[in-house]
């Protein structure tokens, strides 16, 4: 099976590479090509551009940062979306809103090829490992056909239902990781202002009931003062943005997404924007 991978940053790259370790053909193309180039070395082709990496391929990929980078790899001149062959499926994997997925799914279909929304839960360490869960929407047979791909990037695949069901899971289940990252920075730096051992409250809250896996491993992240890029702070407050206006077509006014996406707002103000989401505790630390 021929799988293009679209966009090499944090999560496209650990994806593409357990494309290549398990033997899927893979082609690859990221805007800075210095991050493509150590794919060859890996056995990948590396594309010139959106459409050389579709052209040919079963399956493409998308992992991209937003809904524009999204709208000119697939649709701008040289983007995927025209030069796929008829019967190959296009699946879109970054957290994006649901407007453009649908956009994007009726241009699909008015080109005459397949179109899953995957986009993923998990983070950096899962995308390494081949152990993401893949949140789908589309239809079913489209699905099988993608599932041997999926399922060497994951360990769970869950079909939502049709197109834009992945993307709308995506964004209620984002939003909710917003608020308690957002929420855990003032827990936080209130146990460190309160004198308390701030390694003693973190565990306390890991292992209590608000202790999600986010809460324990972004809380330990955040007293270890351990910010390498897992998820980069903008896009926590683009996921926050995005899912305010999808909430907000349905007719629910997200106030807290507005209020949690402040920290992460300011926390690129203040330069961490190329830092993990665990340093908006720094805010609280000034
Ligand atoms: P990332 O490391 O910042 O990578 C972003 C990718 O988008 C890079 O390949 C970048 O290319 C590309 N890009 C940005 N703007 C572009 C444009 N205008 N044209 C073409 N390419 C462009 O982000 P990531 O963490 O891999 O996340 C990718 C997507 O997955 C996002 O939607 C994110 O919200 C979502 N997601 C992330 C995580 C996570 O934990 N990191 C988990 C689940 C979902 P360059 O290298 O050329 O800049």
């Amino acid at each position: 099976m021929k799988v293009a991978v679209l966009g090499l940053g944090i999560m496209g790259a650990g994806m593409a590479r357990q494309l290549i370790q398990k033997g899927f053909d893979v082609v690859v193309w990221n805007r800075d090509r210095a991050k493509a180039e150590p794919f060859g070395n890996l056995g990948a082709r590396v594309a010139t551009s959106p459409a050389d990496a579709a052209a040919g391929a079963d399956l493409v990929f998308a992992m991209l940062a937003d809904d524009d980078a999204s709208r000119s790899v697939w649709l701008a001149p040289g983007g995927a979306l025209a030069s796929m062959r008829s019967d190959a499926i296009a699946i879109e994997s970054g957290t994006l809103t649901l407007d453009w997925v649908r956009e994007l799914a009726a241009a699909a279909q008015a080109r005459g090829v397949g179109f899953l929304d995957a986009p993923v839960t998990g983070s950096k360490a899962q995308a390494e490992s081949g152990s993401l869960t893949f949140l789908v929407g589309g239809p079913a047979e489209l699905l099988e056909r993608a599932r041997p791909a999926l399922a060497a990037m994951s360990t769970h695949i869950a079909h939502l239902g049709p197109a834009g069901s992945g993307a709308t899971m995506k964004l209620i289940n984002n939003f909710l990781c917003g608020v308690q990252v957002a929420s855990l920075a003032e827990a936080i730096g209130m146990a460190e202002r309160s004198g308390l051992d701030v390694r003693q409250a973190a565990a306390v809250l890991g292992a209590g009931s608000p202790g999600s896996p986010l809460v324990r491993n972004i809380g330990q992240r955040m007293v270890d003062r351990a910010y390498e890029p897992n998820f980069f702070v903008p896009l926590m407050a683009k996921d926050l943005a995005y899912a305010r206006r999808a909430f907000a077509a349905a007719g629910i006014e997200l106030r807290s997404a507005d209020v949690a996406r402040e920290p992460f707002l300011a926390a690129e103000r203040a330069g961490f924007g190329t830092r993990d989401i665990a340093s908006i505790i720094e805010l609280l630390r000034r």
